[in-house]
This record gives C-alpha cells, sequence and structure tokens, in this order.
C-alpha cells in the first residue's frame, strides 16, 4: 500500500512540498507588504493601529506566528498566548492607557464577529466602554 501522501492530489508529483498558504493581512503588515501603523513590535508579536477604530484608540496585537483564532489555539502555543496577554500591560503603559482603563476583545467566529482568520487582541480605550457589548 501506498503511503498517505500518494492520495493527496495536490501533493503529487512532489509529495515532500505543500501549496504556498495565502499571507493574511496581519501578516504582510508584520512582513511590510502593506502599510500598517506599528505602535509596538518584538520577535513573537506586533501592534498597530486599527484601520477602522471603534474608540478613540483602538489597536489590534498579533502574533507574527499564525493562529487562525482563539478557539483553535493549541496547546504548543501556551508561552506565545502568556506572551501576548503580558505585552498588554506593557503597551498600556507606553499608550498612555492604563489609568484611564481599556477592554481587550478576542472575536471568535462567525457569532463573535470575527473577520480576520488570524488571531488578535483588540485593545480599546480612550471613551467608557458599554458593557454588555451588542
Ligand atoms: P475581527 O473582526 O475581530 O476579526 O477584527 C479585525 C479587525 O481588523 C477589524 O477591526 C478591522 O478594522 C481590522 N483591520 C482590517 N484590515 C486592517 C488593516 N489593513 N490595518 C489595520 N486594521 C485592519
Amino acid at each position: 500500500m501506498l503511503p498517505a501522501y500518494f492520495s493527496l492530489p495536490f501533493t503529487f508529483p512532489f509529495p515532500f512540498t505543500r501549496p504556498m498558504a495565502e499571507k493574511t493581512i496581519f501578516q504582510k503588515i508584520a512582513d511590510r507588504e502593506i502599510p500598517g501603523d506599528i505602535v509596538y513590535e518584538d520577535d513573537l508579536c506586533l501592534c498597530f493601529r486599527d484601520i477602522a477604530p471603534q474608540a478613540p484608540v483602538h489597536l489590534l496585537l498579533v502574533p507574527r506566528k499564525l493562529i487562525v483564532r482563539i478557539g483553535e489555539a493549541d496547546p504548543v502555543d501556551q508561552d506565545l498566548l502568556g506572551h501576548l496577554l503580558t505585552r498588554v500591560r506593557i503597551i498600556a503603559e507606553q499608550e498612555g492607557l492604563a489609568e484611564d482603563g481599556f477592554r481587550v476583545v478576542i472575536n471568535n467566529g462567525k457569532n463573535g464577529g470575527e473577520a480576520v482568520p488570524h488571531l488578535h487582541l483588540h485593545l480599546l480605550a480612550g471613551r467608557p466602554l458599554e458593557w454588555p457589548p451588542g
């Protein structure tokens, strides 16, 4: 019997290659292929201003590694997810958000309002935010 990869037509006749996945819009920002108003970056993540802000301050914190959404995060990404959460304090202090407060939001899937399938934390600040959200 042939190995399983011989049954996958998209790999034939190069069974050790995979089609290149299209970059997400956030990967393109990270790679400087499209512009982004970046306020923070390190080797694991970057943070930039949302192009359609829903509050006076609206930032997106994105891992460089593609994690599609929080509901599909793998335990192997535990350290990266912790890194993202601990960057929130650094960015909030850097951007002067800490004193008045802010909200961190992760939209997940259709009913969660997710539009970009690349995990991102929204940091919203600069006005009182209502609860519950709509
Ligand atoms: P979500 O609905 O949680 O997936 O959020 C996606 C967010 O990405 C939205 O708030 C968009 O306004 C934002 N967005 C989409 N394209 C860009 C871009 N090129 N630069 C900055 N923010 C973007």
